[in-house]
């Protein structure tokens, strides 16, 4: 098969260098066009990360000189790109809006990292293993804005999939949730770069994150939603109480979920039965970067940790714990993801295999 020319915008920041990290010998996609800031625009990708590099293994070497794109450049863009990846970060949420229809409007699809576009009805917000079925709604999109071949497809806030996909699999198992209070400690690398000051996270906890807690509480509601005429229309039947911290922790981002059933409470062993046999669609079609089991269930009293967990099939897999009946509501659990990986890159990879594997990228 002839590998998909992908691009990367903002490839010179965390998430970005996780892109070119994990689509190292990916066998669908190879990295042609690496974008990024005015500042890092003409510079070697080399040159122009510099220190910022974060990860353990050195800058792949086919990744190094390639000549970094200002984003905004489309004079510059390759003529065999097939779709990019966004991760840029931008002082307002309009522009990065702005620069994706651009993408979109210039025929490149646009698998976005970004919350710009998480609630423009017609764009969908997809995890996976919960709603791939959203991405009917792309030719609805692409008729309301004119777009021929490009289209705009997101995915959620990074902290998410963690609690949302174990509560997906218990909905799908006809054990409907009524109510969820999730407390999420989140790594300082959810920042970006150079991100959460060290003076004020070492040794310490910061209770808010901006805009964090409403994402917590409303993303899931369109991600479980239903496709309407005009886009996405949210499903309201779940409520979501969310306090979101940031915690001295590098990777990987844990939530602590209390959880009320609103008619028929399974037993704890079904719960962990549910979990432990949930697949969906990435792994019947055995996608690249599709877990072989996306939920985990440990018994050991003291996981999931970020440290021993974060990594579980290869960062994709969500990892929960710790789970116990409530006093309050039904039930409590701890789950865990990687944030860069099945929260960010990682996360995006598998949406745009699916992507290709339903025949919307060609
Ligand atoms: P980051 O480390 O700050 O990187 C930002 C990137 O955007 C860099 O490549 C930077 O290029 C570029 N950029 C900054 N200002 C720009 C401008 N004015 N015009 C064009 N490009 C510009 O951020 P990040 O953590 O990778 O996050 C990127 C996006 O993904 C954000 O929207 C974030 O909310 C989202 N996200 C992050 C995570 C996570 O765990 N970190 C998870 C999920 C989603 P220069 O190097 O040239 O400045």
């Amino acid at each position: 098969m002839k590998k998909f020319s992908v691009g990367i915008l903002g490839a010179t920041g965390t998430v970005g260098q996780n892109y070119i990290k994990l689509l190292q010998e990916h066998p669908w996609f190879e990295i042609v066009d690496i974008a990024a800031s005015p500042r890092s625009a003409g510079k070697s990708f080399g040159e122009a990360v510099k220190e910022k590099w974060q990860l353990s293994i050195p800058i792949p070497k086919e990744i190094k000189d390639l000549i970094v794109r200002d984003v905004q450049d489309f004079k510059k863009v390759p003529e065999n790109l097939n779709f990019v990846f966004s991760a840029i970060n931008m002082p307002k949420k309009e522009q990065i809006r702005e620069l994706e229809y651009e993408y979109a409007k210039n025929g490149i699809p646009v698998i976005s990292n970004n919350s710009a576009h998480r609630w423009t009805p017609d764009v969908p917000m997809i995890i996976g293993e919960i709603n791939s079925e959203h991405a009917k709604v792309i030719p609805i999109q692409q008729k309301n804005n004119g777009f021929t071949r490009g289209f705009i497809v997101v995915k959620p806030n990074c902290s998410l999939q963690s609690y949302l996909t174990p509560i997906y699999a218990l909905e799908k198992a006809g054990y409907k949730v009524d109510k969820l209070i999730i407390t999420t400690l989140q790594a300082v690398s959810g920042a970006g770069y150079p991100g959460v000051p060290s003076l004020d996270i070492v040794d310490n906890i910061v209770p808010y994150i901006s805009g964090e807690e409403k994402k917590t509480e409303e993303e899931p509601l369109k991600i479980l939603g239903k496709i309407g005429e005009s886009g996405i229309e949210k499903d309201n039947s779940i409520r979501i109480s969310a306090t979101c911290t940031r915690v001295p922790v590098s990777y990987g981002h844990t939530a602590s979920v209390n959880v009320k059933f609103k008619r028929e409470v399974p037993k704890k062993e079904e719960i962990i039965d549910v979990w432990k046999d949930f697949k969906s669609l990435p792994q019947e079609l055995d996608l690249p970067f599709a877990p072989k089991q996306p939920i985990i269930y440990l018994e050991n009293i003291n996981r999931p940790q970020p440290k021993k967990d974060r990594d579980n099939d290869k960062g994709m897999a969500v990892t929960v714990g710790r789970l116990r009946e409530d006093n309050v509501f039904d039930y409590k659990f701890v789950s865990l993801s990687h944030n860069t990986i099945r929260g960010a890159a990682g996360g995006a990879i598998l949406n745009a295999e699916l992507l290709v594997a339903k025949g919307y990228i060609n």
